[in-house]
């Protein structure tokens, strides 16, 4: 069996919360809108679901809307509060190292007279919330900040800045907490947030459902028009499996997350210290500030997409900090932002650990990958082939 080290990028479902789907998946196959016993039925589960995941945020059930995911609830919060505020003003702020799901769709508002500010962040992937604070004018309606970052794990001084944030009248405060949501307390009075985003598959619920939280009396324009489902702000008949999905997995991700992050941290700084040994290897994001299964890290003189692909190879699912784009491979935004050069950020891999990830694997995983890494060295391979620097078989 292989070894999966990219919870980042989704996480298994889990099967308490298949089988809370399941019978919204066969018999109570009710639409929510419906007058009679099914329909009924199906939107007690849907109701219970706005309640159980906002009360674990420290919200209102009425404040949550549900969406196909992340990204559809970041386009909707974003793009909403951007239009509605429109009249006020037409400057964002955002960071230089958001998820694209933020920074492509504040991009696409450029298009339309959106000025759009890029914070710049330090080596560790962090804001500094004086810099955010002094990027906000009178024409200001919108900061859209991550609480932690899919790259390399590191976690933003959120509540600071969203005090900050407050200070300017009418400004509203958006966090993308996609990746956070599985690790992190999230209390959206403590944080100081008027819109935060969560996607289920991250914390062991369904792919396709995510939630907006969008502070009571905070205006959005709705994206999709066709029915007044989500208290009119997302048309759609409302997936029921999904909501209860989400809200049974986020419940037993909250329930257990200290003890969970306590168990992953410890597995993930193993791992790390196994690693690290190797020469080249360095670790990205903050050494603290960090989420605790978040293995981030570049390999001098190596291509992190080739070792990944190595690793596959030996059993072992990692990604790379960058995106392939038609045949081509773009070096990670993140990295660049954080002032790695491209030869460096081309080293980029990202191991991270989940729940469900065992003592076995990462005992397994700390004398697979270190090899892997080494061997993978352009350096090492051409004085391996050439020990003397005589020329011989290096192209
Ligand atoms: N934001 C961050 C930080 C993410 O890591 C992701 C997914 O990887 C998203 C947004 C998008 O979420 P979804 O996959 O639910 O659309």
């Amino acid at each position: 069996m292989a070894i999966y080290l990219d919870h980042a990028a989704t996480t298994p479902l889990r099967p308490e919360v298949l089988e809370a789907m399941l019978p919204f998946l066969t018999e109570a196959y009710g639409n929510a809108s419906s007058v009679h016993s099914f329909g009924r039925k199906a939107r007690a589960a849907l109701d219970d679901a706005h309640e159980r995941i906002a009360t674990r945020i420290g919200a209102e059930a009425r404040e949550i809307v549900l969406t196909s995911g992340g990204t559809e609830a970041l386009n909707l919060g974003l793009k909403g509060a951007a239009w509605a505020g429109k009249a006020h003003g037409h400057r964002i702020v955002t960071s230089s190292v958001e998820h694209h799901a933020v920074g492509h769709t504040l991009k696409h508002l450029e298009k339309f007279g959106f000025e759009v500010v890029e914070l710049p962040v330090d080596r560790y992937g962090r804001v500094d919330p004086d810099q955010a604070d002094a990027a906000i004018t009178d024409k200001t309606i919108l900061v859209a900040i991550m609480l932690a970052n899919n790259e390399v794990g590191t976690i933003q001084p959120i509540a600071e800045i969203g005090r900050r944030v407050k200070k300017h009248r009418g400004v509203l405060f958006a966090v993308d907490a996609v990746q956070a949501a599985p690790h992190l307390e999230l209390d959206v009075a403590a944080l100081g947030v008027d819109l935060l985003v969560m996607s289920a598959h991250k914390f062991e619920g369904p792919k396709g459902v995510g939630a907006l939280y969008l502070r009571h009396g905070t205006h959005i324009l709705a994206q999709q028009q066709g029915g007044a489902q989500e208290r009119h702000r997302r048309g759609g008949t409302e997936n029921v499996a999904g909501a209860v999905g989400m809200a049974v997995a986020f419940e037993l991700a909250v329930a257990e997350r200290a003890e969970t992050t306590k168990r992953i941290r410890r597995l993930r700084e193993r791992l790390q210290k196994a690693i690290l040994a190797v020469d080249g290897a360095e670790l990205t994001g903050h050494p603290k500030e960090r989420l605790p299964g978040h293995l981030s890290l570049i390999g001098r003189d190596t291509d992190g997409a080739a070792v990944a692909m190595n690793l596959d190879l030996n059993g072992i699912a990692s990604s790379v900090g960058s995106a392939c784009t038609s045949g081509s491979t773009e070096v990670s935004h993140v990295l660049s932002a954080m002032g790695y050069p491209e030869e460096e950020a081309r080293g980029a891999l990202r191991l991270t650990l989940g729940r469900t990830t065992t003592e076995a694997e990462i005992e397994e995983a700390s004398r697979i990958i270190p090899p892997v890494i080494a061997s993978m060295r352009i350096g090492a391979a051409a004085v391996a082939a050439d020990p003397l620097g005589q020329g011989v078989g290096v192209a």
